[in-house]
């Protein structure tokens, strides 16, 4: 099954950007994924197919019209089939992404991703057309498209067959829960920094260990939010 992305926005030409280059670019030119996007504009009303307007009850900006929001989502060609892909809107408010959030979206068929402007979309749509609204960090950007951009690039890169080594997906930061140990790699001393012994010795249940107890530390000191509960704690000891 290939895993099928609609991006409905105002700029189609943000699209594929980076997405069309290194591995998000090889998988879409090998199939492991496809990408659409849905001009917004096409939708307008009248003469100048304005999809925007002022907010009901006053104040600055624009507001993303629910009429015209809809009809770029029905346009869809799967619009109404089962299973549905996921409808999501980019939006500072949504559900922060994480993880799992893009191992599931990753599992799943695909995702119609809803980028938002101006001051953001209409919230009858939000509900009318079940979009769950996902941010990707507590600050303000201009618009939805650098956030779909980086939603799909997490998500293109567990999809089967993307990755070439597999194991490299599965020893990064979050997915055991603990940011990722550090790396080194030849020269084996460089500006009188040593690569640590262990990492040298061959033995490879000590570079494990070592891993292991680096994420935790680093994890502790970076992120103490994300450390397991200690009752039932993931600390490797001998
Ligand atoms: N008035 C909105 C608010 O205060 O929540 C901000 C609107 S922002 C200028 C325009 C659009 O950018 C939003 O509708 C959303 O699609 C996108 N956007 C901005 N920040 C985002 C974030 N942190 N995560 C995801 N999308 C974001």
């Amino acid at each position: 099954m290939t895993f099928r992305a609609s991006v409905i926005t105002l700029y189609p030409e943000m699209f594929p950007g980076p997405l069309g280059v290194s591995l998000a670019g090889r998988a879409l030119e090998t199939g492991a994924w496809s990408l659409e996007t849905v001009a917004l504009r096409e939708f307008g009303t009248g003469k100048h197919r304005q999809v925007d307007d002022t907010p009901a009850g006053g104040g600055a900006g624009m507001v993303l019209r629910p009429d015209v929001l809809a009809a770029a989502i029905d346009s869809l060609s799967d619009a109404g089939e089962e299973p549905a892909r996921p409808r999501l809107l980019m939006s500072p408010r949504g559900r922060p992404l994480d993880q799992a959030l893009v191992r599931d979206l990753a599992a799943g068929p695909g995702a119609v991703i809803v980028c938002g402007r101006f001051e953001g979309v209409d919230e009858r749509v939000i509900a009318a057309r079940g979009l769950t609204e996902i941010s990707i960090g507590d600050y303000v950007l201009s618009g939805g498209e650098p956030a779909a951009i980086v939603l799909l690039d997490a998500v293109v890169r567990l999809l089967p067959g993307v990755m070439g080594n597999d194991q490299s997906g599965t020893h990064e930061s979050f997915e055991a829960g603990l940011l990722e140990h550090p790396h080194y790699t030849r020269p084996a001393e460089w500006e009188g920094r040593a690569i640590p012994d262990v990492l040298t010795s061959g033995d490879h249940g000590r570079v494990e260990r070592w891993r292991r107890e680096q994420a935790e530390r680093l994890t502790a000191e970076r992120r103490p939010d994300l450390m397991p509960d200690m009752g039932t704690a993931l600390i490797c000891k001998d």
